[in-house]
């Protein structure tokens, strides 16, 4: 591809991706770039005589389709705005109000569960009839401090981001282009002068259609500011570049999964209602429930990468998980608005890359922002990006460039010193004990709160590909070998997934599809606002090692795919790709069962650049 002509742009400063962290930076830095009087306050390098020249490029089809996320303690972003009352300002926003922590009782008995969690699930029984109306699960009778969102706001971050982007938009200080991804990142040598937009007019593999053919245009930059979130291409270039600092890892993930649901006129929770639920459906995965204003809710899932089965599909779990009585009791009558998923990097400051190099800066969770003790990650962006700009306008004071020791010196400096580190260097080990199972990882989670981070647990970290299990092992003691091998040759048959079937055999009951809250993962697909993904792309999920693929059993990749685009081939091929379906939640990449022979700390599949996906900025 090197010796295709591209056209080229100028610009001061490029950003990658429109997200929280992205809207910080943009937000505080448009704030310094005007004098009193009207004037640039700092004359563009590439257009003299012409205010700096601010690009930023965005994947998702909209501003603040690409983002999730809604309660948080907002903290940093309100001091952005000292005279503003977001909860007025933001569409369907609402200062957050009752809080629950629910343990939910597994009252179907289908679930995986360790003796730890068995002794969990006996202690909670025992108390429930003190904690709370629902006989199937317990509410805590109290929340400890790092878990409360109190102060804070219910709103949809991509509402959020969307009303940042229009207001950045109507300044005319900055370009936003929606629907645009950034393939890579545009190296001389170790330093990054620009980016590449992703190539129009190509085959799903990526060549060319002479008749239609755009080469993705390099944008050169002294500054690329890179906000593209936990799985972004052009972050995961440059971690392939540089790697990751001595000690630093990005073992853990997972996947969130979401619905906005209309509420039924029999739904008493109020606006502004936080929900978080454990034990069910899995002792691994994580509930939440947020309560809008206009008598909508957004609910979900996150299933994490120490869920060890390789029948993970969220979608299946999200659906039981609405059907547990605590959750469908305020939700039955009920219709399903709006669906979407995303990964989160659950790594955290340890999951932190080399911040800045020559040209280049990171910014948001691909920064490693996440607070893995709260479980919150706009604020962080959000305020990782507010430190970004604070530092390039020192610079541009300066008239100092945008080479690693200035950036080191201004940016970095800054977030070393605020609250955001001390906060995230707290939270740094609160997941470890999740590695060695479920009960560990609540008892770890509990200490490093309780302590503020000086007390912990130890475990031994692996990358996901290394814990899966086989399907053997998996359902043990639940499904026998002969009736496990005639279920996957009949799955391979039909050219459909594991997991339905698996799990019904394993002892859940059918979903009983009703069109209005459960419907089928192809009738949901279309439940997300925009679904069609531009033409003319090439794929952006590939396997490194089609070999591999041939065979691998467990075929993780399929069963977390959120939006089934990837499904059975033929059978001893490789999966097949649909990108169109693709949502780009990327929990492919980290769930997929085969380390890569030349990095085991990465996986079989390949994640680039690309445009379309299913959101809506509700979700
Ligand atoms: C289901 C779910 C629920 C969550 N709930 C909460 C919550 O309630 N509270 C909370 O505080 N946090 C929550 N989080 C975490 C929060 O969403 C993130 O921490 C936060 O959005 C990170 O912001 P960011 O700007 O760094 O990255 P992102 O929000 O990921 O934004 C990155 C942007 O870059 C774009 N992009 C990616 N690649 C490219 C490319 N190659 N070219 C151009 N653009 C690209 C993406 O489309 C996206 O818009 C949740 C996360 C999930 C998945
Ligand atoms: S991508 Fe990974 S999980 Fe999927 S078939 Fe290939 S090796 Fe297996
Ligand atoms: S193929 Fe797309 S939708 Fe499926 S898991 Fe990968 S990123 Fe998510």
């Amino acid at each position: 591809m090197s010796a295709i002509e591209r056209m080229k742009m100028e610009a001061d400063i490029v950003c990658v991706g429109f997200g929280p962290a992205t809207a910080g930076f943009l937000t505080t830095l448009t704030r310094a770039l005007l004098k009193e009087d009207g004037t640039p306050a700092f004359e563009s390098k590439v257009m003299p005589g012409m205010p700096l020249q601010i690009m930023c490029y965005e994947r998702a089809d909209d501003i603040g389709f690409g983002v999730s996320g809604v309660v948080t303690k907002a903290t940093f972003i309100k001091a952005s705005f000292p005279d503003k009352d977001l909860t007025k300002e933001i569409p369907n926003a609402v200062a957050a109000g009752d809080e629950k922590v629910a343990y939910l009782f597994d009252y179907l008995g289908a679930s995986q569960r360790d003796p730890g969690t068995m002794f969990v699930d006996a202690v909670f029984k025992g108390g429930r009839f003190f904690m709370g109306k629902c006989p199937e699960a317990a509410e805590l009778p109290w929340i400890p401090p790092f878990l409360r969102k109190e102060g804070g706001i219910v709103m949809s971050i991509g509402s959020f981001v969307s009303w940042i982007g229009a207001e950045l938009m109507s300044s005319g200080l900055v370009q936003i282009w929606p629907g645009t991804p950034v393939s890579e990142p545009v190296f001389e040598g170790d330093k990054v002068v620009g980016v590449r937009l992703a190539d129009q007019g190509v085959d799903l593999q990526g060549n060319p259609d002479p008749a239609n053919f755009m080469p993705g245009m390099d944008i050169h930059a002294p500054l690329v500011v890179v906000g593209d979130g936990p799985v972004g291409a052009v972050g995961r270039t440059l971690d392939d570049h540089f790697g990751l600092p001595e000690g630093n890892h990005q073992h853990d993930w997972a996947v969130g999964m979401k619905a906005v649901i209309e509420l039924p006129e029999s739904c008493t929770l109020k606006p502004g209602t936080v929900i978080h639920t454990l034990g069910y459906p899995e002792q691994e995965i994580f509930g939440f429930m947020y309560v809008y204003p206009d008598r909508t809710a957004s609910l979900g899932i996150f299933v994490p990468s120490w869920f060890d089965s390789p029948v993970r599909t969220t979608y299946t779990y999200l659906q039981h998980w609405m059907q547990h009585p605590y959750i469908w009791r305020h939700i039955e009558g009920g219709r399903l608005r709006s669906w979407g998923a995303k990964s989160l990097q659950e790594s955290g400051v340890r999951g932190e890359p080399y911040l800045t190099g020559d040209g280049y800066v990171r910014i948001g969770e691909g920064s490693g922002t996440t607070n893995v003790l709260t479980n919150s990650g706009v604020d962080e962006a959000w305020h990782s990006g507010v430190l970004l700009a604070e530092g390039v306008i020192d610079l541009l004071q300066r008239d100092e460039p945008f080479t690693k020791a200035n950036l080191d010196a201004t940016y970095v400096k800054r977030r070393r010193e605020d609250k955001l580190n001390a906060d995230l260097q707290k939270a740094k080990r609160a997941r470890d004990g999740f590695q060695d199972g479920f009960f560990k990882g609540m008892m770890g989670t509990g200490m490093t709160g309780m302590t503020n981070g000086a007390m912990n647990v130890s475990s031994q970290s692996r990358p996901p590909s290394q814990r899966i299990k086989t399907l053997l092992e998996t359902f043990a003691g639940r499904i026998s070998e002969q009736d496990l091998a005639a279920a996957v040759a009949q799955c391979a048959k039909d050219k459909q997934p594991l997991h339905d079937t698996l799990m019904v055999l394993a002892g859940w009951p059918e979903i009983k599809m009703d069109g209005e809250l459960l419907m089928s993962h192809q009738d949901v697909l279309f439940k997300g606002g925009k679904v069609q993904a531009a033409g003319g792309f090439a794929n952006h999920v590939t396997f490194a090692h089609p070999e591999i693929c041939r065979t691998c059993k467990e075929r993780t990749c399929i069963e977390i795919c959120s939006a089934q685009a990837i499904m059975p081939g033929e059978e001893g091929e490789p999966p097949e790709f649909d990108r169109e379906k693709c949502i780009h939640c990327g929990a492919c990449v980290w769930s997929c069962s085969k380390a890569l022979p030349e990095d085991p700390e990465k996986t079989n599949v390949l994640f680039g650049a690309g445009s379309g996906g299913l959101h809506s900025n509700e979700n």
